[in-house]
């Protein structure tokens, strides 16, 4: 199963296959795979022994940032995937990022921010859209209408323990009235927008 795979100067890390939303633009609906990566569907969810020596296949010297994707919430498994940024980072001194629904307080029902504090350099959560209503109906996540509020809140207190935060929508799937608005948000949160190429539009 593919537990790591490249992305142009990046390596992927795919923890899991959860994901408490079910986006209606989610490109697991037709495909298995990115970039070649092979399938990213897991047999079973790798434990983080089995993640960390997966990396002994890899010239880690390629690569400039490892970035927590997948096919799935890598927020899910939160404890892990800092478990294993802080192996990437004493082990091979790379940056590393979390792809993030940003959901992760709701996941575990409290403030999950000061977690990433030394860990984690980029968060990049995915925004999609700047109304609470159309984040509901396209993310079509579990926790409701809340969720989109909840995301902004994590996007804030998450600024205060990593260096860059990031929100991204996709581009052409918004209007160019809609990303001014999200520049606003981002502009009010003091984050990032970034507005990402159709073809990355996996994962959060
Ligand atoms: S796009 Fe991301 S957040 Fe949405 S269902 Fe797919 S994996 Fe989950």
């Amino acid at each position: 199963m593919t537990i790591l795979y490249e992305i142009y100067d990046n390596l992927y890390v795919n923890l899991t296959n959860r994901c408490p939303c079910a986006c209606t633009f989610c490109l697991r609906q037709d495909r298995d795979e990115m970039n070649h990566s092979g399938s990213l569907w897991l047999e079973r969810e790798p434990s983080v022994e089995e993640v960390k020596r997966e990396f002994d296949h890899f010239d880690m010297t390629k690569y400039k940032e490892v970035v927590f994707c997948g096919f799935g919430e890598p927020t899910e498994r939160l404890e892990d995937l800092l478990e294993i940024a802080a192996f990437i980072k004493e082990r091979y001194g790379l940056p590393v990022r979390v792809n993030t629904s940003g959901l992760a307080d709701l996941i575990y029902k409290k403030d999950t921010a000061p977690m990433f504090q030394g860990l984690v350099d980029t968060v990049s959560i995915s925004l999609n859209t700047p109304d609470k209503a159309d984040y509901h109906r396209l993310t079509r996540n579990r926790f409701g209408e809340e969720s989109f509020d909840a995301l902004l809140l994590f996007a804030e207190r998450v600024k205060q323990y990593v260096p860059k935060v990031v929100l991204t929508t996709v581009e052409t799937t918004i209007t160019k009235e809609q990303e001014k608005k999200c520049q606003e948000i981002c502009d009010r949160l003091g984050v990032f927008y970034r507005i990402r190429p159709w073809e990355s539009n996996t994962l959060s």
